[in-house]
């Protein structure tokens, strides 16, 4: 710590706050440094000294002043105080007062003043009158700017664009400096100067400052000035280019302030004042140019914010693109365009083929990397004023605007099909990109955004069902099956709870007796309002939506239920049931423990039980389904491989089908079977052996005439199904009673496809 040491300070030139002591003066020093206006006033009425901010804030020469008239600083304003007022307090020994004044500057004009006139006069004619005044323009002008930068603040905060703010700006400067005119300007996105605001600056002299490169002349200049205000003086080389337009709109001077960004790490713009003369600006001048750039930089900073916000709610995160919605607005911008000169517009729907098995076998980050390398490539495919986005998963839209003709649209996808065959590579792994790609076309000015997007989505679902890869266009039927897809969707959830869901028995005879060993449990949906709905108009939904689950678990306990209840065949054998199993079922969690269960519950013979499954089953998953299979093989009961013929890869699935005990020959190889020399005889002949040669018996299904019958038992099936041997029937119990040559029913239509007049082909 440092000792106190005595104080120095000069005597003060006034009586002390105590009043007590009048202390000798040292006017000099003081008066050189109050901020005040300060005048000492002779008993004869002049100025005998004034404070140097008389000089500085009113403009006069001291040396002037002194011997003046005091009316010659200090007046009298009617609205306050009367001339003679003021008179007596001067000349009266010990008058002391607070009052409102003008204080008059030199070149004429007159500021009110808060003045303190303390009479010192001796009653001998010795002492003075000491007036100590306070600027109240200016602190009316002070308070006036802080009020005004709340509200400015305010404004921003609500969003008022740094335009409005400039403006005001620029009003408040030229309001505050009558004699100087201003200009707000940034540096805008291709960083060139912007003049926000210049509400009275020369057209010549704005056009200049407009779109000015930084790195000019005068743009270098700016940017080499302190944070701080500066002026340059126009015979700096910097005022080069600026110079004829100055002089041409009389600007003599001009002072910058630069606006720092709110991190001080650039500049991003300034706060210009010009003025017709070269004086140097005060104090108060330069903190409201200060606080001015300081007000910008906060509504610049406010206004990125916004804009990144903006874009951040019609941008992707993942890949940059356009959004869901701004690609709504994409769309609806093209078709008025569109209408506008006559021309189409194009929507290409294109859907990853198969994404979630990137995700699911190499991780979520190998799928955002393909989604990045898939907007890239679709981005690189694309041609000016064309759009790309994300609608999100691994959807993306294009829209194509100035489409003449179909084949336009078409050439786009082609070009987007063939960027996304080669694979994309992540950390070594290739992974594929293909897509199924919808294009619909606007047609007619009454399309809209929403429409064309589902059209292009329908085509799109097209695509996926001719087997991925592929490109579709939309046609009006992709809309039906949709509408009615969405419509099923919502129908069958909680069918099975609510008791819409049936079940039909169809009979399954052992050839070449025909006797009835075995029913197939056919799903058939209740649908309120529609009748029995048949399985062929649901599955395939339910299968998609996952809806097949909770329809699946309950055929196989309502065919468990159902079997429990069916009496003995001859020789206390019983009567099997075959239940289809989809090959989403097979993937679901749960299943053998269900099936265990049940069979637990009810008691039936696992032997009694036959679980089909068809070729795709193993499609999805194909160590999963396999496992599972291998599992319910385990309980004892039957698998049999359905609809035998129409998979992928027939035969060689059947090596892979190592649990198989059955195949059902699909309907439609038996419906061209009685020809001896159609390609359908050859391949059930060649079926039939194969399978036998695994030790697997033949089903011939879909048999309707005496002649197929006779061709499956020659060609050796093992056993029949059709509506030749029986119809799917709500009931199984006369069966119990028919077996040994009774006459089957023959030929009675399916109730489900009587009416609908459906064969299968
Ligand atoms: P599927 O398993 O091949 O069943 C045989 C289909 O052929 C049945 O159609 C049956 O009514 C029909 N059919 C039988 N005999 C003849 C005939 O002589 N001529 C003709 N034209 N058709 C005959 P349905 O009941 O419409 O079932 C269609 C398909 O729906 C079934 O084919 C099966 O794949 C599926 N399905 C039925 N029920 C279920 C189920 O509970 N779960 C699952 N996952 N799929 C089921
Ligand atoms: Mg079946
Ligand atoms: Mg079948």
């Amino acid at each position: 710590m440092t000792a106190r040491r005595p104080r120095t300070d000069p005597p003060l030139p006034f009586p002390d706050p105590v009043g007590e002591r009048v202390i000798d003066l040292r006017p000099d020093a003081v008066l050189a440094h109050v901020t005040d206006l300060v005048a000492v006033v002779s008993p004869d009425g002049t100025l005998a000294a004034v404070s140097s901010s008389v000089h500085q804030r009113l403009g006069h020469r001291r040396d002037r002043l002194v011997g003046e008239p005091v009316s010659a600083l200090f007046v009298a304003d009617p609205e306050y105080v009367p001339t003679e007022d003021l008179d007596r307090i001067f000349v009266e020994p010990g008058a002391h007062g607070p009052v409102t004044l003008r204080a008059l500057s030199a070149d004429g004009r007159s500021r009110l003043v808060s003045a303190v006139i303390d009479n010192q006069l001796t009653p001998d004619g010795g002492g003075s009158v000491v007036v100590t005044a306070v600027d109240l323009t200016e602190r009316r002008m002070i308070e006036a700017a802080l009020a005004e930068q709340r509200v400015l603040l305010e404004a921003i905060a609500r969003g008022a664009g740094v335009e409005v703010v400039a403006e005001r700006l620029a009003e408040r400067i030229e309001h505050w400096l009558p004699e100087a005119v201003a200009a707000v300007v940034i540096r805008d996105r291709s960083d060139r100067w912007r003049v926000l605001a210049a509400p009275s600056v020369p057209d010549g002299f704005r056009k200049v400052l407009d779109g000015m490169d930084p790195r000019s002349p005068l743009g270098r200049t700016i940017s080499r000035l302190p944070a701080h205000a500066g002026s340059i003086d126009i015979a700096d080389p910097g005022w080069f280019p600026l110079r004829a337009a100055a002089r041409a709109s009389g600007i003599e001077s001009l002072w910058i302030r630069p606006v720092a960004s709110l991190d001080g790490a650039d500049h991003v713009g300034a706060v210009l004042v010009l003025r017709t003369d070269h004086r140097v600006l005060g104090e108060g001048d330069v903190d409201l140019l200060e606080q001015s750039a300081h007000l910008v930089a906060i509504a610049v900073e406010r206004q990125r914010a916004t804009e990144a916000l903006e874009h951040r709610a019609l941008h992707d995160d993942l890949t940059a693109l356009p959004n869901r919605t701004l690609l709504l607005d994409r769309v609806s911008q093209a078709l008025s365009a569109s209408l506008r000169d006559q021309t189409g517009v194009a929507v290409l729907f294109v859907d990853l083929d198969r994404f979630k098995n990137v995700n699911d076998t190499h991780g979520h980050a190998a799928g955002d990397a393909v989604l990045v390398e898939v907007a890239d490539r679709l981005r690189a495919v694309l041609r000016g004023g064309d759009t790309v986005g994300r609608l999100g998963g691994d959807e993306f839209l294009m829209v194509c605007s100035g489409i003449v003709e179909l084949s336009d649209a078409v050439a786009v996808a082609d070009r987007v099909w063939e960027a996304l065959q080669e694979p994309a590579v992540f950390e070594g792994h290739e992974l594929p990109v293909r897509a199924s790609i919808g294009v619909a076309l606007a047609e007619g000015p009454e399309a809209s955004a929403d429409e064309l997007i589902r059209d292009a989505d329908h085509a799109m679902y097209r695509a996926k069902e001719q087997g991925r890869n592929e490109v579709a266009l939309f046609d009006h039927a992709d809309h039906l099956r949709v509408v009615s897809r969405v419509d099923i969707e919502r129908g069958l959830h909680g069918a099975p709870e609510r008791g819409e869901m049936v079940l039909h028995f169809q009979p399954v005879v052992t050839l070449p007796d025909r006797r009835q060993t075995a029913v197939e449990a056919l799903v058939r949906w209740n649908r309120p309002g529609s009748g029995l709905v048949r399985p062929g108009d649901f599955i395939g939904v339910a299968e998609e939506t996952g809806l097949i689950v909770p329809v699946g678990a309950w055929v196989v306990e309502e065919a468990f239920h159902s079997a429990v209840a069916w009496p003995d065949l001859d020789a206390g054998t019983r009567m099997r049931v075959a239940i289809n199993l989809s090959p989403r079922q097979l993937s679901a969690p749960g299943l053998v423990d269900r099936v265990t269960r049940l069979f637990e519950r009810t008691g039936l013979d696992p032997l009694t039980v036959c679980f089909e499954v068809t070729e795709t089953a193993l499609a999805r998953d194909e160590d999963l389904a396999i496992a599972t299979l291998d599992r319910l093989k385990g309980l004892g009961v039957c698998i049999s491989i359905d609809d035998f013929g129409t998979g992928y890869a027939t035969l060689d699935y059947l090596r892979r089908f190592t649990m198989a005990d059955e195949l059902k020959i699909d309907q439609r190889f038996i419906a061209g079977i009685a020809d001896p020399l159609s390609q359908e005889h050859a391949i059930v002949a060649a079926s039939v052996s194969l399978a036998h040669s695994l030790g697997i018996e033949v089903v011939a299904e879909g048999i309707e005439t005496e002649e197929q019958l006779s061709t499956a038992i020659e060609l050796g099936c093992d056993k029949g199904q059709g509506y030749l041997l029986g119809v799917p029937e709500a009931f199984v119990a006369a069966v119990a009673t028919s077996t040994g040559g009774r006459p089957l029913p023959a030929n009675r239509p399916d109730p489900v496809r009587a009416g609908r007049g459906t064969r299968a082909t």
